[in-house]
C-alpha cells in the first residue's frame, strides 16, 4: 500500500477550459518512480515539462496556474486534488491548450477517468511530507494553517453572507482515515454567484463557465436542475480545492490543514511558507516488516530531501 503509484496505461479526455472557453484534449500518461506530477503543453513545440510544484505556481486568480517563462497551464487544482485522493504519485499530463479541462467542475470525472485504466504500484516507497510544527499564514482576515497530525485531516470555514449560502453548512471537516475522498469530496463542484460572472469575464476569466461545469447561484436559489450534490457542497468544494493546491507540495501531507476563508492564493502561500521552514517538516516513507525485517509496522523512516 505504501509504494508509489502511477496509472496502468494512458487515458484521454476532451473538454473545455473554464477560463479560456477553448476546447482541450488531455492525455494522462504513466510516469516513472520519483518523477512526480508534470504537465506538458503539446501545442507549444519543444516546451519543457512543468513540474507540479508550489514554486511553479504563476497565478492564483480564480484558479491555480503553473508556469515556466511564457508557458502556462491553468486550473490544475481539481485534477491535483483527484490525484492526491487516489494516491497517484507519478503522472504526465499532456494538454493541447493552456488549461486543464473543467469537466463538470468537480474532481469526480478525473477519478472516473483514472479508474477506467487503473492504478499500479511501483517499486519505490511512497514519500510523505510530515508536518513537525505548526505553520500559519494570513491574508487580510483569511487564515490557513498546517499542524502536526498522524494522518491527514482537513477543516474549512467558508465565509460569505448571502441568502443562498446562508441556507447551507459553511463548516466542513474530514479525516482521510475515515472519509472516502471519492464519495465525500470528489463530486463537489465549483460554484459562484451569477451576478459576479460579468466581472470575471471582463478580465477574460470564466469564459467557458456554465451550469454544465459549476453550481450557479442567483439572488434566491441554486439554478442547476437537481440542486446540490451534497448539503455542504460549497464548503466541500473549498476543501477539494485546498487538497489540490496543497498537493503541489509534491507529496501527500501527514498533518492537519485548517482553512478560514482561504483560497488559491493563500493555499499557495501556505505551501511556500512550509517549504521555506525546513525545521517544520520532514520527508518520510513507511516500510512494513516484510520489506524490512526488524522494523516496527508503519515506523516512519526519515529520508533525505533532494
Ligand atoms: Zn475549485
Amino acid at each position: 500500500m505504501l509504494r508509489q503509484r502511477t496509472i496502468r496505461k494512458p487515458v484521454h479526455a476532451i473538454g473545455i477550459g473554464v477560463h479560456s472557453g477553448d476546447k482541450v484534449r488531455m492525455t494522462l500518461r504513466p510516469a516513472g518512480e520519483n518523477t512526480g506530477i508534470s504537465f506538458v503543453r503539446t501545442d507549444v513545440p519543444a516546451s519543457a515539462p512543468i513540474r507540479a510544484t508550489a514554486e511553479n505556481v504563476s497565478d492564483t486568480t480564480l484558479s491555480t496556474s503553473l508556469g515556466i517563462a511564457e508557458v502556462q497551464v491553468a486550473t490544475v487544482e481539481h485534477l491535483m486534488s483527484a490525484l492526491w485522493g487516489l494516491g497517484v504519485d507519478n503522472l504526465i499530463v499532456e494538454l493541447s491548450s493552456e488549461e486543464v479541462p473543467i469537466m463538470d467542475g468537480s474532481a469526480a470525472p478525473f477519478v472516473y477517468l483514472i479508474n477506467t485504466v487503473g492504478i499500479v504500484e511501483q517499486r519505490a516507497f511512497k514519500q510523505f511530507i510530515r508536518i513537525k510544527r505548526e505553520i500559519t499564514v494570513n491574508q487580510g482576515d483569511a487564515v490557513a494553517t498546517l499542524s502536526p497530525y498522524q494522518g491527514f485531516k482537513a477543516a474549512y470555514t467558508f465565509v460569505a453572507d448571502h441568502p443562498v449560502y446562508n441556507r447551507y453548512p459553511k463548516i466542513a471537516a474530514l479525516d482521510f482515515a475515515d472519509t472516502s475522498y471519492v464519495d465525500e469530496v470528489s463530486r463537489a463542484r465549483s460554484f459562484g454567484l451569477i451576478k459576479e460572472l460579468p466581472q470575471a469575464q471582463a478580465i477574460n476569466k470564466m469564459l467557458g463557465s456554465s451550469l454544465e461545469n459549476a453550481v450557479g447561484i442567483d439572488d434566491f436559489a441554486v439554478m442547476n436542475d437537481g440542486g446540490l450534490r451534497y448539503e455542504d457542497e460549497f464548503v466541500k468544494h473549498k476543501l477539494l480545492d485546498a487538497i489540490g493546491d496543497l498537493y503541489l507540495l509534491g507529496r501527500p501531507i501527514l498533518g492537519a490543514f485548517n482553512g478560514y476563508k482561504s483560497g488559491h492564493a493563500l493555499n499557495n502561500k501556505l505551501a511556500r511558507a512550509l517549504l521555506r521552514c525546513e525545521d517544520a517538516w520532514e520527508m518520510v516513507t513507511y516500510q512494513t516488516p516484510s520489506e524490512q525485517v526488524g522494523q516496527p509496522i508503519l515506523q516512519p523512516a526519515a529520508v533525505s530531501v533532494s
